[in-house]
């Protein structure tokens, strides 16, 4: 078997204190998960069933990159995001269950073209342009289990340019981890390499050109990365 052209590379991911490398798989992403951000976005915190929405895998982009500026956006947004990283896939896990399918944690950041997710919100299309675009996925080495335990709770933080713009605590979750791997799980088989980005706290607001970011959730590695200056 022969291909018609090199076929592109798995993306990966560090891992806390080991060469070997986290291949990914597929990257998932929660919706709304923390009651003071869905108010922001102007929605009702109830405890509506947890809804997904993906990234493609190569979106990820190594801890201290430089992100461009996507195209077609005036309004990129920022969302600090404690991460799961998927060890034993599954289907129909049940939420006790759950803890013993995660490998580790990390911190990311899901990238978000705001306008064009709230454009499509309002006419009922897909979000995948406002979410699911190049370089969106920006995240820092995956913490095992094995070294560290599981997260349930700790502050997660964002600044700008040195200036705090999101803070909460993973406790405040409206649905805890082993919850969300198991609702997801309902839907699609998970499989190890997969990663979910759980939700982000209130607070997101815009990116520019050169500004340098910083982000972390207690006991993991930070999240650093700059969007890159324009180019005359
Ligand atoms: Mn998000």
């Amino acid at each position: 078997m022969t291909y018609a052209f090199p076929p592109p590379r798995t993306p990966t991911a560090e891992i806390h204190g080991t060469e070997q490398r986290f291949p990914v798989r597929r990257i998932y992403c929660v919706g709304r998960n923390y009651p003071a951000h869905a108010r922001e976005m102007g929605s009702n915190p109830e405890r509506e069933a947890p809804f997904f929405f993906s990234k493609p895998a190569d979106a990820l982009m190594p801890n201290g990159a430089a992100v461009p500026y996507p195209s077609a956006t005036a309004n990129l947004h920022h969302e600090i995001e404690l991460v799961v990283a998927i060890g034993r896939g599954g289907r129909n896990i049940a939420v006790a269950a759950a803890p013993d399918h995660i490998f580790g944690y990390a911190v990311g950041n899901d990238l978000t073209r705001r306008d064009l997710q709230t454009a499509a919100r309002e006419s009922r299309h897909p979000w995948d342009v406002g979410k699911g675009f190049d370089h969106s996925a920006p995240m820092s080495a995956i913490h095992p289990v094995a070294g560290r335990g599981h997260v349930e709770r700790g502050r997660i933080w964002l600044s700008v340019n040195g200036d705090l713009r999101q803070e909460g605590d993973v406790a405040d979750m409206i649905w805890r981890v082993p919850e969300i791997v198991a609702t997801l799980s309902t839907f699609f088989e998970l499989q190890p390499g997969d990663l979910i980005f759980t939700g982000t706290p209130a607070g997101v607001g815009p990116l520019q050109p050169g500004d340098r970011i910083e982000g972390g959730v207690d006991g993991l590695d930070q999240l650093h990365m700059t969007i890159a200056p324009l180019k005359d």
